[in-house]
């Protein structure tokens, strides 16, 4: 490589590569921001009272879940035995068209409805035997109960109208009913994070947090009702799970290549760290700093690839594909000198291990605020396809962890819950749907002595 080329890659290096002692200094801020964001202060991080707690594992029978992500909405049925094991019966999965992200937000839910529609008819399922729903809606909501809440502001690129401040469960039964599916009752609304918790802990009774490394990021805790000072509803038990919110975390040193991708995105200002960590983001970020490096001329005598000429044209799914070997004909890798390769590659290197070094960060940050010393073990749940299937992305996670602990990182274990999102929602409908149960036998005191 030429030296030219060498010395640029060390500067952004050194733009990127977040220390210890960086993350050191991140946590404080970030325990100030949930102090804040408990007490219901002004704060990045929204800290959001979910109204459930972990599940006790003895939630039991059949319940229906609509997981909505990012980039797909998933249908499942899901069997829970009571004794800790969740089974999809059915599932399937559809992606979220352009038209329905940005469209009308009537036509957004009844994208949604008709989801749930051709779920049933695909897997021939008798309808009626399902009938309570637990709704996993990705985006930052404020929860009036288990089962209601306003969404703040859209993020990830959807732009649906009239959703915004608005009840989603409402919005998504009335559409249920126009699609003659309104034997459907929606008893819980959760967020991906609280749902990848609440799966986990289904049967892993250590389990402390679920974190969502997708197309966006976030992640969630379990919270002494004592420490949330904004809560003011029912204190049925001793802990709530609290939706942080994390990627509107906004303490974070930003770079020349993070403000120029925020300033040209639809939110400029807001999801600060989710843009420098989430799926949604990597392969623009990789794609800004290749520009300045052809615009130095440092690489590409060949034809400039059209990918790196369109916004957002690299996905964090070349980055991906690329990091494994199995290089890319539409990165232009087939034409090109290995200099040349191997300049971009290591670009794709210092964007994601960026991305998991804050990821890791933020994760410290929660466990410590729980645990200050690491004297117990935490299991952290962890969903979404960037952490899956990203080449080598938890192994950088977990050095970061040893960077900033040591050897107490071995407490901290991360694992995998693949479709977390979608089966906590059948467990929290499970919850939401007893005690639902219970409060109607409160309400009418002969049930009690049937
Ligand atoms: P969601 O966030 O919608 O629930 P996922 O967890 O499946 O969905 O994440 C989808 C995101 O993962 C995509 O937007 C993309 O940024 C990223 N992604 C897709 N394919 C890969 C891959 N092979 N490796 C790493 N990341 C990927
Ligand atoms: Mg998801």
């Amino acid at each position: 490589m030429e030296k030219e080329t060498l010395n640029f890659l060390e500067d952004i290096n050194g733009l990127f590569y977040l220390t210890a002692p960086d993350a050191r200094d991140i946590m404080l801020r970030f325990h100030k921001e949930m102090g804040l964001g408990l007490a219901g202060k002004e704060s990045s991080l929204k800290m959001i009272p979910s109204f459930v707690g972990r599940p006790r594992g003895n939630e039991k029978g059949n319940f229906l879940a609509i997981d909505l992500g990012g980039t797909n909405i998933r249908i499942l049925a899901v069997r829970l035995d009571g004794e800790g094991r969740a089974e999809p019966l059915a599932m399937s999965r559809y992606p979220i068209s352009h038209e329905a992200m940005t469209g009308t937000g009537v036509r957004f839910f009844d994208f949604i409805a008709g989801s749930v529609e051709a779920f049933f008819k695909e897997h021939n399922i008798e309808a009626k035997r399902l009938q309570n729903l637990g709704f996993t809606f990705s985006f930052p909501v404020v929860q009036s109960s288990i089962a209601s809440g306003r969404l703040i502001s859209w993020t990830k690129g959807f732009s649906a109208s009239d959703v915004e401040g608005e009840d989603v469960v409402e919005l998504l039964v009335r559409a249920l009913k126009r699609r003659g599916l309104g034997f459907i009752d929606v008893v819980a609304l959760i967020n991906d994070t609280v749902g990848t918790l609440v799966a986990k802990s289904y049967n892993d009774h250590i389990c402390d947090m679920g974190v969502i490394l997708g197309t966006g990021t976030n992640a969630a805790y379990p919270e002494k009702i004592e420490r949330i000072a904004k809560y003011q509803g029912p204190r049925h038990q001793d802990e709530m799970i609290i939706n942080i919110e994390w990627g509107g975390f906004n303490k974070l040193r930003r770079n020349i290549y993070d403000e120029t991708l925020d300033a040209s995105s639809f939110n400029p200002g807001e999801q600060r760290l989710e843009k420098m960590v989430s799926g949604m983001y990597l392969g623009e970020i990789a794609r800004l700093i290749i520009v300045d490096m052809i615009k130095e001329g440092l690489i590409f005598n060949s034809p400039i690839p059209e990918i790196f000429s369109q916004p957002y044209g690299l996905t964090t799914e070349h980055l991906s594909l690329a990091a494994q070997g199995q290089i890319s004909h539409e990165l232009g890798f087939t034409h090109m000198s290995q200099t040349d390769k191997d300049a971009i590659l290591e670009v794709f290197r210092i964007v994601s291990n960026r991305s998991a070094r804050i990821a890791a960060t933020a994760i410290s940050a929660v466990v410590t605020w729980m645990d200050k010393k690491i004297e117990s073990n935490h299991v952290i749940a962890i969903d979404g396809t960037l952490f899956e299937k990203y080449p080598g992305y938890s192994q950088n996670m977990e050095t970061m962890l040893a960077d900033i602990f040591g050897d107490s990182a071995q407490k901290i274990r991360l694992e995998k819950e693949k479709d977390g999102s979608g089966i906590g929602a059948a467990i929290t409908a499970a919850i939401a749907s007893y005690s639902k149960n219970k409060s109607l036998i409160a309400r009418l005191p002969w049930l009690r002595h049937r």
